[in-house]
């Protein structure tokens, strides 16, 4: 098991790093610190990436996750929230109906399996909710409790965070997150090839019109759903990798 550790971007604003390899593929988590209130953009990929985080969050004296922003429905990116059971849980309207048959049931392997055979869940969520139920009898798949259609900002103590809907062809809720202060914009994996292009190099297939609209504003730190950090120069180089 790889420890990891929470490492500052900028101001108020820090990064849990993801792992593309190991024994889970997990996604970055952004980690927004106020004064009364920690912020998470992303849940982590299971109870048990959420439960390492937590850790970390106790171990430097962090405020209470009052807040989970999920940047796009797909589970690696959420199935950690039922460790933060008292936050609230913002996302685009369209992840709803994506995720409200999921949180209908808590999920024992036993049932996943059963409606895996029925056809019910696809291969890539049996797949991720399996490993997710690792360490956890039963797995809840928390649906949002606040939607929001084109822009959302939220006041969180004097930090103004901007959540804006950008879609794309990964996943039709994809939203971005910016501190427009501390110039840091968290992008999921909204530029990304849908999931069923997974066998294809990642840059050929990166949605570069949706890129160009994320360079539209000058940012210091790009930070998707899988990498480390970008800065302005590295995201413009991503876009103009050849196809
Ligand atoms: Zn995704």
């Amino acid at each position: 098991m790889t420890l990891r550790r929470i490492e500052p971007l900028a101001g108020e604003v820090g990064l849990y790093p993801g792992a593309l390899s190991g024994e889970e593929r997990q996604p970055n988590v952004g980690v927004i610190r106020t004064p009364q209130q920690t912020i998470l953009v992303d849940a982590g990929s299971s109870p048990r990436h959420a439960r390492r985080l937590m850790g970390e969050l106790t171990a430097r004296d962090y405020p209470p996750v009052s807040t989970i922003i999920y940047t796009h429905h797909h589970p690696g990116h959420i199935l950690g929230a039922q460790v933060f059971s008292a936050a609230r849980i913002i996302a685009h309207v369209q992840a709803l109906p994506a995720l409200r048959g999921l949180a209908a049931h808590p999920w024992t392997a036993a049932l996943l399996q059963e409606d895996y055979r029925r056809g019910a869940v696809s291969p890539g969520r049996y797949e991720a909710m399996q490993r997710a139920l690792h360490e956890v009898r039963e797995l809840r798949v928390l649906p949002p409790t606040i939607g929001f259609d084109r822009r959302l900002t939220l006041f969180c103590d004097d930090l103004q965070v901007e959540l804006i809907h950008v879609g794309g062809a990964h996943a039709p809720d994809s939203l971005i997150v910016k501190i427009p202060r501390l110039r840091v914009m968290f992008l999921g994996d909204c530029y990304a090839p849908p999931l069923n292009g997974e066998g294809t190099p990642l840059h050929q297939r990166l949605d570069a019109a949706l890129l160009t609209r994320l360079l539209d504003e000058d940012y210091a730190l790009y930070v998707d759903g899988h990498q480390p950090p970008y800065t302005r120069a590295q995201l413009q180089a991503l876009r103009g990798e050849p196809g």
